[in-house]
């Protein structure tokens, strides 16, 4: 009788190709015959081979019955058993889209009066590339041996080989990468080519067709990629062009040149155009001059898409008609807009350098304010570091402004790998951050395995509550030679820079003393080995576990510092499990009594001069930078891509306006008040309706709608709106309806629309007057554009409005607003002429 294991599938994705070789990884171990059945479709596959786990259509909640028999069934049934409980679930994370779809957005006049072609497709990954056009097409398979072989034998030998060898190919590159995107696919690649059913595929068509091994390969291609696209799901159906990958690479490795796909070689700032595009190609184009894509076919879950989403590359989906499409020409994807636009006129052209400025500018903007220390608006300074988790991230994390590493999760360096890595190798890993740091700090945090993350070699044992088991401190008893090995690498990393090591999951002072006691050790040790190292070394232990946020007196003799790790701190002082999303009312930092630990922990160690900082994810919130200044933080650290933001936030707010609201919150009962008190304080720091970067002085926009777009790419640049073509698109609704020219020389266009995040007035001055189809004829001289939040309803918005066209009736008004050309003054005058009445309006702020 076979083993059973029933099962629910919990990724919302379902079973695609990346959790389908986990699945595979952990099976092909064994020698028992492990067969799946999902039991909404009845399909069934072999449990070893991602090609037939793939083709049985898994979807989430799809209820699924593994079936075991051999002779090593039960340990197999042991091994799956733990991964489906523990590793399977996160096998998959949701895969995020970044642009919106098809022709939402209309084509901005200053681009469809260009007189270029446009074509619409969908965007999938967003930005603005230009280059010339480069087609790239399938695997030739027409020019390869099509007679029937002698030998079947040798044929299979041969292609079997080959098989191999692409296998060994696969692994060399996987060695050579950091954990990733690309190091995903490599492994799907790699699962491909070792899979049983496409090696049985292949050899039984050469043995039963006496098949050259090219037509095998392709019989198998188009078997394989018939099966996926017949599924109902969009992302096993993307999974043909895997194997097609697969395929190709094969062909090449035994047909060499004759099997090569159209050219992939760029030599100039190139859009790749393909009908279909398989992640091996899209990874051997030559990314120094890879600018955009376009595509016939991909959605955004393809892995040629998450592959250009990870390099930032603009791209396209749903393109038709790419035939017509001329190699060499130049072109533009504005995967923004979500066009392609070809046959460029210089009108085009004007258009797309102003949107390179658009970008640049907001670029410099943030770069600018990520470059300053982070601090308050009155100078109260809150340490703002980075979270990363491999060598690799971390110059990167100081080119967007980290003031340190406030978090290395080092345990990715003993992931994934089939022995831990030694003394030397940890060195070099940490030795690369320091070089990075350059004087600044680094918080290493030691070993933090167990619970969702057990490497293999250390043979951890299966636990009914896995997150309440044996993770991280916990486990350094037992592997004590381990830790110490880490501890001797930091040690002696320590002399290249600011190095501080912190502990994970403290919980108690036994283990603070054990942890304490093997770190001198080890520094005695290397004394005596008369190995340089700092020492006085700063040791902190991170407080995630509630038992350690009531030691903290005890804890503050041994440690020197402490970092709050909110996601497993706030999973356990609410017990509401981290992961699991319908518990988010629960698992939500703004309920009161975290706030209250948070306040505590703070006082308790700044009571003991010991520096306290908070590095889960709760410090990537923007929004929640007031409370966390408030509270009293010396440092936050948060993933790389959120601190340019979280520095722009900390220096609108005071240190006293951030600790009122704190002790608001202090007093709330509900996360709900809270997050209404936050709202409160945020709407009250609006930004003006008006500042001195809102006016645009000698202009030159020589029409209408270049000084529409300027005037919205201005609060784009300004962080009033991330979307400045839908700001645009409102204001030529009014505009195509009537002529917003109010005579005298003066326009008011304007709009109500919540794409932009702040009430806001811009005031252009063009070089010379624009034709506006005014009231009097007359060609404006000022523009004065009026953006204003929907949330405000009609009356905030007509107010503004009336009240402005009254003023321009004014000559006087008039005059000073052309002849003045200081910003600052202009500023004043509009200012002064709204008197009692300047439009504060209460606005809803970003989240
Ligand atoms: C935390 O628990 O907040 C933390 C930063 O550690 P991790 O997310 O790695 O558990
Ligand atoms: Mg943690």
């Amino acid at each position: 009788m076979p083993l059973e294991q029933h099962f629910t599938c919990p990724l919302p994705n379902g079973v695609h190709a990346r959790p389908a070789s986990a699945l595979e990884e952990v099976l092909r171990a064994f020698d028992s015959d492990v067969v799946l059945t999902n039991q909404r479709t009845s399909r069934t596959a072999n449990s070893k081979s991602i090609l037939s786990i793939v083709g049985a259509d898994i979807r989430h909640a799809d209820p699924v019955v593994f079936r075991i028999s051999g002779p090593d069934e039960t340990k197999a049934m042991a091994a799956l058993t733990e991964f489906l409980h523990e590793k399977f679930p996160l096998c998959d994370q949701p895969l995020t889209t970044d642009a919106k779809p098809n022709g939402d957005l209309r084509l901005p006049p200053c681009l469809s009066h260009a007189g270029a072609v446009v074509h619409r497709g969908t965007p999938v990954v967003s930005g603005i590339a230009r280059g010339q056009a480069v087609r790239i097409g399938k695997n030739n398979v027409d020019a390869l041996p099509r007679n029937s072989v002698v030998d079947p034998k040798i044929e299979w030998r041969r292609l079997e080989t080959a098989l191999e060898k692409l296998v060994e190919n696969y692994d060399a590159r996987l060695a050579r990468l950091d954990q990733g995107i690309e190091a995903d696919l490599l492994k799907v690649h790699r699962s491909i080519a070792r899979d049983v059913e496409f090696r049985r595929q292949l050899s039984e068509e050469i043995a039963k067709n006496q098949y050259p091994a090219a037509q095998a390969i392709a019989s198998a291609e188009k078997h394989f990629s018939e099966m996926l696209s017949a599924t109902d799901s969009e992302l096993l159906r993307e999974r043909a062009l895997d194997v097609q990958d697969v395929c190709g690479q094969l062909l090449h490795d035994l047909y060499g040149a004759k099997a090569a796909k159209a050219n992939t070689e760029l030599v100039a700032d190139s859009i790749v155009a393909a009908e279909s595009l398989t992640p091996g190609q899209f990874l051997a184009l030559d990314r120094n001059f890879l600018r955009g894509l376009v595509l016939g076919q991909a959605s955004h879950t393809s892995h040629t898409v998450i592959l250009a989403r990870s390099f930032n590359i603009p791209t396209l989906a749903d393109m038709e008609n790419l035939a017509g499409l001329n190699a060499g020409e130049e072109v533009v994807v504005d995967a923004d807009l979500g066009a392609l636009v070809t046959r460029l006129t210089p009108a085009a052209r004007k258009y797309y350098a102003r949107e390179k400025q658009r970008i640049e500018a907001r670029r410099a903007r943030l770069q600018k304010l990520s470059a300053q220390p982070a601090a308050t608006r009155d100078g109260h300074r809150l340490e703002v570091a980075a979270n990363i988790a491999t060598a690799a991230e971390a110059a990167p994390a100081f080119g967007a402004g980290a003031e340190g590493i406030g978090l290395f999760r080092t345990e990715m360096l003993f992931l994934d790998r089939t022995s831990p890595p030694d003394e030397a190798e940890q060195l070099a890993a940490y030795r690369e951050v320091l070089a990075a740091a350059n004087g600044r700090p680094v918080v290493f945090r030691t070993l933090d395995v167990g619970a969702d993350k057990k490497p293999g070699y250390l043979n951890l044992p299966a636990e009914e509550n896995p997150f309440l088991g044996c993770r991280a401190v916990r486990i350094y008893h037992e592997f004590e030679s381990l830790f110490r090995k880490q501890i001797r690498a930091l040690i002696r990393a320590s002399e290249f820079g600011k190095l501080q090591v912190m502990i994970p999951f403290i919980a108690t002072m036994d283990e603070a003393r054990w942890v304490r006691q093997v770190i001198a050790d080890e520094q005695k040790k290397c004394g005596a080995e008369n190995i340089k190292f700092d020492g006085a070394m700063p040791v902190g232990a991170m407080i995630e576990v509630p038992s350690a946020a009531f030691t903290l007196e005890a804890l503050s003799q041994e440690f020197d510092f402490f970092s709050v790790g909110s996601n497993d701190l706030l999973q356990y002082f609410m017990a509401a499990d981290r992961m699991n999303s319908k518990l988010g009312g629960l698992y939500d930092p703004l309920q009161p009594a975290f706030l209250r630990l948070l306040k505590q922990i703070v006082d308790e160690a700044h009571a003991r001069y010991t520096e306290v900082s908070l590095c889960g994810e709760m410090a990537g919130r923007a929004r929640l930078i007031p409370l966390l200044a408030g509270l009293g933080f010396d440092k936050i650290s948060a993933s790389v891509p959120a601190i340019a933001d979280l520095k722009a936030e900390l220096a609108e707010v005071t240190l006293g306006g951030c600790q009122e609201l704190v002790a608001q919150a202090l007093r709330c009962t509900t996360a709900r008040e809270v997050s209404e008190r936050l709202d409160e304080f945020v709407s009250r720091r609006n930004p003006p309706l008006l500042e001195p970067e809102l006016i645009i002085l000698d202009s030159d926009a020589a029409t209408k709608e270049e000084a529409i777009k300027q005037a919205a790419d201005q609060l784009f640049i300004l962080g009033r709106t991330e979307n400045p073509r839908e700001v645009e698109e409102a204001i030529w609704q009014r505009e195509t309806s009537y002529s917003t020219g109010f005579g005298y020389g003066f326009a008011i266009p304007h709009c109500k629309n919540n794409s932009v995040q702040f009430n806001s007035m811009v005031l252009l001055k063009p070089r010379s007057p624009i034709a506006w189809n005014s009231l009097d004829g007359q060609p404006v001289r000022v523009m004065i554009m009026l953006a204003i939040r929907e949330t405000n309803g009609d009356s905030a918005h007509m107010k503004v409005l009336a009240r402005l066209a009254r003023q321009v009736m004014d000559p006087h008004f008039r005059s000073q607003l052309e002849q003045e050309t200081d910003p600052a003054k202009l500023c004043a005058i509009l200012q002064q002429s709204f008197g009692s009445e300047t439009p504060v309006m209460p606005q809803t702020q970003k989240s």
